[in-house]
């Protein structure tokens, strides 16, 4: 589904990601942990193509596709979901109703007309209740006022009604409290298949013990310098990231 190949990306003429290799195949979950500023969130977002990083070397495939000369919508048209690290809020537009508009501009996006009003709604109601989300939430202002775990309720609410080729889940490096790691861990749990496929970027070791990962990759310094399952999430969480770093050569 995802292959990636020596990918080199740069912010503002800064070298940060230093030749990345990641393949993701249907149905896989792979978790990208790291220190912080190793290059997780520069990798996410030079996969959805935006637009302040400037691919300097390597291939992104997706589906076979070469991604480099698709800005983030059309990526996002493709099956690219990139969960949002700083939710908007829309006052007077409710989470319905920008549910709506998500579904609608990806539909004309195909050249496909409205998605008729019942079948949406009846969307937005299997949608929900598979996630639990309960009916006073949907009419609720979009981000308004919303705790960390219903911004990721509807992060992921979104998610579901896209249904996504590939998410990628970035998460910031503060503020996720239990109630928002379990709100993420049984939505992406419920939403996994057989077709889909997950990138969960994560400081917290906490969260793979909800979703468990099929590969852990090691981040450092723009390179993924381990790869392994489950298993080395917890190694790194008794261990740290420092016996995983490259030898420094200064
Ligand atoms: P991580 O997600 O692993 O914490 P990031 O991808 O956010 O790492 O950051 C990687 C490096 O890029 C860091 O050194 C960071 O300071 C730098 N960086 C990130 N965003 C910007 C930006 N907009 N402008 C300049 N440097 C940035
Ligand atoms: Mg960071
Ligand atoms: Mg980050």
């Amino acid at each position: 589904m995802l292959k990636i190949k020596n990918l080199q990306a740069n912010i503002e003429d800064k070298e940060i990601l230093k030749g990345i290799n990641l393949e993701i195949n249907p149905g896989e979950v792979h978790a990208i942990m790291g220190p912080n500023g190793s290059g997780k969130s520069t990798l996410s977002s030079v996969i959805a193509g935006k637009e302040e990083y400037t691919m300097t070397g390597g291939e992104i495939l997706f589906e076979g596709e070469d991604l480099s000369e698709l800005d983030p919508e059309e990526r996002a048209h493709k099956g690219i979901f990139l969960s949002f690290q700083y939710p908007v809020e829309i006052p007077g537009v409710s989470v319905t109703n920008f549910m709506k508009a998500s579904i609608n501009a990806h539909r004309k996006a195909q050249g496909l007309a409205d998605m008729p009003a019942k079948d949406l709604l009846k969307m937005i109601r299997d949608k929900s209740e598979l996630l639990e989300i309960d009916r006073k939430f949907l009419s609720r202002s979009l981000n308004q006022g919303f705790s960390g775990g219903e911004k990721k309720r509807n992060e992921i609410f979104q998610m579901a009604m896209l249904n996504p080729k590939l998410a990628i889940l970035d998460e910031t490096d503060s503020g996720l409290d239990i109630d928002a790691l379990k709100v993420v861990a049984n939505g992406v749990n419920k939403l996994r298949s057989a077709d889909n496929s997950v990138l969960l970027i994560t400081h917290y070791q906490r969260l793979l013990d909800y979703i468990v990962p099929d590969f852990v990759h090691v981040m450092v310094d723009g390179k993924i310098v381990k790869s392994g399952t489950k298993e080395l999430a917890y190694e790194l969480e008794e261990r740290g990231y420092d016996w995983v770093k490259p030898e420094k050569t200064v």
